[in-house]
């Protein structure tokens, strides 16, 4: 039904009266060509009108029709290995039908309604169910397995239940309701994605998303369920860092929403992404991906959406139990898209034009994040964790979008510029990051990995600050000036920067370390400078306690196999001897 009429276009936004009917964040079409928009400002009967697509040819007096729903995704199988924009279009099928580049107003649904799925039922005529309660199965791709649940806000028993092969839209179960309605439940479920979607309890995390990349799981770890934000200096190794996490992190579903700065960007991403092994499963990663692309030659107002698209469909399958990682990159260019809508609703500009409500914008999105028991019967709990790119101009982050989300998440993983010039990857600065959540997780570690792996860490870290401060004096006045104990410390630093902190990517063992072997190598080193220690102490020279042959292997035991672990034992045997050979020269020369 016809609703309004255009009377202001300004790029992305437009303004229609006569829209007194609608609500704010309903979904309209404008124009004959029925291009997808969203309400988000309402004055008396003036709408102000995000559009998701180019609004070039628009004019005043052109129609607007009123969908009366809010900005919703649809949710179903079939999410997984699919490309999609901000506004859960579905690139992919889009492009076979139109070609590369999105035609306006074209209405391709987001799930594929003709693909047959094998319904597998869980539930039995008669059983009693509500929200959340999973229905069935279907093998969604090799690696994930698909629940269907019933939909929120529906509860009472089951009448009919459906087995064997169905499409999206076919009715796979029948609920008789409480109060006498019935209900046919699809595998499609719809829900507004500036909503979250609800859940039972929401819970303090308490166990790490191991990434078996060192620096991050030993210094800084993230919690599963946690926050975490990494800037991007071009060439620093962030998309290394998302790739790195994509393939490691114990998480079961990866989310990745891309606002890329220009249109080939996000192409990158794209072709990357499909071309990434998952190696728990030898599968492409896509299979346990959905991806959410924007590339710049998209209209801003959907790379908006974009972010809020994301976490909908990341909180669906954390509804289904799920550990899911959710990666925005970056949410800078998102935070630009706020900014220009805001600016052409004239909105009171913010601290550097951005709108006042880019903080508690970024807070709801990373908010979604977290551990929860989900609403089911059955006891169910799922996680997202939330990453997020940020790339400030020339890389400070005294800006406001670094700023405000500093504020909010947990970690900080500060990629260093001249770390990766130096070509020292990953590129994590281990002085400027921060967890928050080392506190939280210290039981966890010691609990599973190791009675002292938080004395170790602290240990290592209070090294690596020392060496700053040392070198500090190096520069002024030489390393002569140092005393033997210090120069031992610069050298247990270097260690533990180059043969620990330092990680290649692309070795074949070192690109993953378990928790064990990490713990394991990080205690040699660290013993490695106290039995050096007490040598010197026992007179003997430093240049021999510096070239003792148990650092060769210190050095090269990131390259040890997993399943090779227990040689760290014989590692600790050898270094012991050889200190003891040292001290007793040490004692003779004395
Ligand atoms: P950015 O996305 O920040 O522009 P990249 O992630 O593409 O940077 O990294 C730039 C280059 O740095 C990569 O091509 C690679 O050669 C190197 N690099 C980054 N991280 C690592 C790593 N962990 N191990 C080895 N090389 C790395």
């Amino acid at each position: 039904m016809a609703q309004g009429t255009i009377i202001k276009v300004s790029g992305p936004l437009i303004v229609a009266s006569g829209m007194a009917d609608a609500r704010m964040y309903d979904v309209v079409r404008v124009s004959n060509s029925h291009l997808v928009g969203e309400i988000i400002e309402l004055r008396g009967d003036r709408a102000s009108i995000q559009v998701y697509e180019e609004t070039a040819g628009l004019g005043p007096g052109e129609p607007v029709y009123s969908t009366g729903a809010p900005l919703s995704v649809e949710l179903g199988p079939g999410l997984i290995e699919s490309i999609f924009d901000g506004i859960q279009r579905p690139l992919t099928a889009i492009r076979d039908i139109a070609g590369d580049r999105i035609k306006r107003g074209i209405d391709v649904p987001a799930l594929d309604r003709e693909k047959e799925w094998a319904f597998m039922p869980r539930v039995s005529v008669g059983d009693s169910v509500s929200g959340g309660d999973v229905l069935g199965v279907v093998q969604e791709s090799v690696v994930v397995e698909h629940r269907i649940m019933v939909p929120h806000g529906v509860s009472g028993t089951v009448k009919f239940i459906h087995t064997g092969s169905a499409k999206v839209e076919d009715i796979v179960c029948t609920i008789a309701g409480d109060k006498g309605e019935t209900h046919d439940i699809n595998m499609i479920q719809r829900w507004p994605v500036r909503r979250g979607r609800p859940y039972r309890e929401k819970l303090a995390p308490t166990s790490p998303m191991v990434t078996g990349q060192r620096v991050i799981d030993t210094f800084f770890p993230i919690a599963s369920g946690g926050t975490a934000a990494v800037p991007g200096p071009f060439g620093s190794g962030k998309t290394v860092v998302q790739h790195q996490l994509a393939k490691w992190a114990d998480t079961d579903i990866i989310v990745y929403v891309g606002c890329g700065e220009r249109g080939n960007e996000m192409t990158d991403v794209l072709m990357e992404f499909p071309n990434l092994y998952d190696p728990r499963t030898g599968e492409t990663l896509m299979k346990r991906t959905v991806l959410i692309a924007n590339t710049s030659d998209m209209p801003v107002a959907a790379r908006e959406a974009s972010i809020y698209t994301g976490i909908t469909i990341a909180e669906y399958y954390r509804d289904m139990g799920y550990k899911v990682a959710i990666m925005a990159d970056s949410t800078s260019r998102w935070a630009e898209a706020l900014r220009e809508m805001s600016g052409r609703l004239e909105e009171m500009p913010g601290e550097e034009g951005y709108p006042a409500y880019l903080s508690s914008r970024i807070a709801e999105f990373y908010e979604r994040a977290g551990v929860v028991k989900c609403t089911a019967n059955k006891e169910r709990y799922g996680s997202i964790s939330a990453i997020g790119a940020v790339s400030p101009p020339g890389g400070d982050i005294s800006e406001p979008v670094s700023q405000a989300t500093l504020r909010i998440v947990k970690v900080f993983w500060r990629l260093s510029a001249p770390l990766a010039y130096a070509r020292h990857f990953p590129a994590i600065d281990w002085l400027e990051s921060y967890s928050l959540y080392l506190d939280s997780l210290s039981p966890w570690y010691t609990d599973n990995i190791a009675q002292d792996f938080n004395s170790l860490r602290l240990e290592a870290m209070s090294i690596l600050q020392r060496e700053s401060e040392l070198d500090e004096i190096v520069r002024l006045v030489g390393i002569d000036a140092l005393s033997w104990d210090d120069r031992l410390t610069m050298e247990v630093a270097r260690s533990i920067r180059e043969d620990y902190l330092h990680q290649n990517a692309f070795d074949e063992t070192d690109t993953y370390t378990s928790l064990e072997k990490q713990y394991n190598m990080l205690r040699l080193i660290l013993l490695y400078g106290q039995k050096g220690r007490e040598a010197l102490a026992n007179g003997a020279q430093l240049s021999r306690v510096l070239s003792l042959p148990i650092r060769d292997d210190i050095a090269r035991a990131k390259y040890l196999p997993e399943k090779e672990l227990s040689i760290f034992e014989a590692y600790e045997q050898e270094l012991n001897n050889q200190v003891a050979m040292l001290s007793e020269e040490g004692e003779l020369n004395a």
